[in-house]
């Protein structure tokens, strides 16, 4: 490390589900802890080809603070940057103090004690990355393989040191069925924490890659014919004591009561939260049938297409199944904004709760296969094709539309129909490559 003025960023993650903060330095960081660094409305009108959408119901006028959390400080030296990496997560509140009915973060945070408050549940989550070196000029291996991974074992082993320093407790990293796909686990943690570490871990990934003069890209296609980049969101449930209640031995597929009726919120508002999980254009290119993504309203027992998937557990060594049983929503990726993606999750799932809605069916088989009217009786509704079709499922939910203030809404659909526009006229293959650029 050099002996140049560390800094700390203090961050906020916008609609685009782009990082952006402002920069103090490490030593006066704690300065900013009781009212925060300046913010302004108009910057969550952004877009993610950097240009501010409009109409937007901000203009040019409005200030905000943005309070960090000393609480989600992440900080690492292994990025291989003249600095160390310092990322604090940070809150948008008012000039008076009050939260900002826009803050991505607060919405989490909201959602989340609601959960808590009506049900006594917590929700334990992780969010599984999927990624692809671009740039990398380094020769190809077997997908997948031994060799797949140790072409890439200095950038392998620097994003596992850093995670580990950073405390995101990393899990598995391995090389992917995509050309140059990458994909890096982590621990889970409870709600909040894991969003938090959902942006970090793409920061850091994206630090190091830029390091060695390549581009780690996320985008959920990089090319139209390339293997997708999901971001998978792992979800279970604690009860107040702390005790794991996602799992019984009699329920269907090992649910519980409380994981079958959460999972049928989720299907039921599927189709509207889609633009909250898979935010732009191009998500809506991975998820089609038989992409290993999600395509239907499916709860699939280890099951890859399905778009809840219940998780295998692991009963080796008398090992309590119980305790890692967890379901993962597959129709999100990293355009989609973390602290969004799990709150709408979130949000979906205490409708099921509030209303005891029965577990839906555990659908096996190809629903391709099946007639219209067949995929009907199972429940399973094809997921919206387009990110228009999925804004105007959003406008169309009612009980969706509920969870947000009207003006956050008004921001979420002008910017994306801003995006939509700055993209008109352009091939899909155009279009990755826009997104493959930019995430
Ligand atoms: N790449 C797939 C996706 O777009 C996921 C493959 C897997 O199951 O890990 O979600
Ligand atoms: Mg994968």
């Amino acid at each position: 490390m050099s002996d140049l003025t560390a800094l700390t960023g203090v961050v906020t993650t916008d609609l685009a589900a782009v990082t952006r903060g402002r920069f103090v330095s490490s030593e006066s960081f704690e300065k900013t802890v009781t009212s925060g660094v300046g913010w302004l409305q108009a910057n969550l009108s952004l877009t993610p080809f950097n240009l501010i959408a409009h109409p937007n119901p901000w203009g040019s006028s409005g200030d905000l603070r943005l309070l960090p959390d000393p609480d989600a400080r992440y900080r690492t030296s292994n990025t291989g940057s003249d600095t160390a990496f310092d990322l604090v997560a940070g809150n948008l509140i008012e000039l008076d103090g009050s939260p900002w009915s826009c803050c991505t973060r607060t919405i989490l945070v909201n959602a989340l004690s609601d959960l808590k408050a009506q049900t006594g549940l917590s929700i334990v989550a992780a969010f599984e990355h999927e990624f692809q070196l671009l740039g990398a000029d380094i020769p190809k291996e077997h997908v997948m393989s031994f060799a797949g991974l140790r072409r890439a074992d200095g950038f392998a082993s620097q994003v596992m040191t850093a995670l580990q320093e950073a405390g995101l407790n990393p899990e598995v990293i391995i090389s992917e069925y995509g050309e140059d796909q990458f994909e890096v686990t982590n621990a889970p943690a409870t709600g909040v924490t894991a969003a938090d570490r959902a942006v970090v871990l793409r920061e850091i990934v994206r630090e190091i890659a830029r390091n060695r003069g390549w581009k780690a890209s996320f985008a959920p296609k990089t090319s139209l014919s390339s293997v997708g980049n999901g971001v998978h969101i792992h979800f279970s449930f604690a009860d107040s004591d702390g005790k794991a209640v996602t799992y019984d031995a009699g329920g269907p597929s090992g649910l519980s009561n409380v994981a079958a009726s959460f999972c049928a919120g989720v299907l039921r508002h599927l189709p509207a939260m889609t633009a909250l999980t898979a935010s732009s254009v191009s998500s809506y290119y991975r998820l089609k049938p038989h992409n290993w993504s999600s395509a239907y309203t499916w709860l699939g027992d280890k099951d890859r297409e399905a778009t809840l998937r219940i998780c295998p557990t692991v009963t080796i060594g008398g090992r309590d199944p119980g305790k890692s049983f967890n379901i993962e929503y597959r129709a999100a990726d990293a355009t989609a904004n973390p602290y969004l993606a799990l709150a709408a999750i979130v949000r979906a799932g205490l409708e099921g709760l509030k209303e005891k809605l029965p577990c839906p069916p555990v659908h096996a088989g190809d629903p391709e296969e099946l007639s219209e009217q067949q995929r009907a009786e199972r429940g399973l509704r094809r997921l919206p094709e387009s990110l228009a079709g999925a804004l105007d499922e959003l406008k169309k939910d009612p009980v969706v539309t509920s969870w947000f203030s009207d003006v956050f809404l008004e921001t979420f659909l002008g910017l994306k129909a801003f995006e939509m526009q700055s993209l008109d006229g352009l091939d899909e293959d155009s279009i990755c490559a826009r997104y493959r650029a930019v995430y």
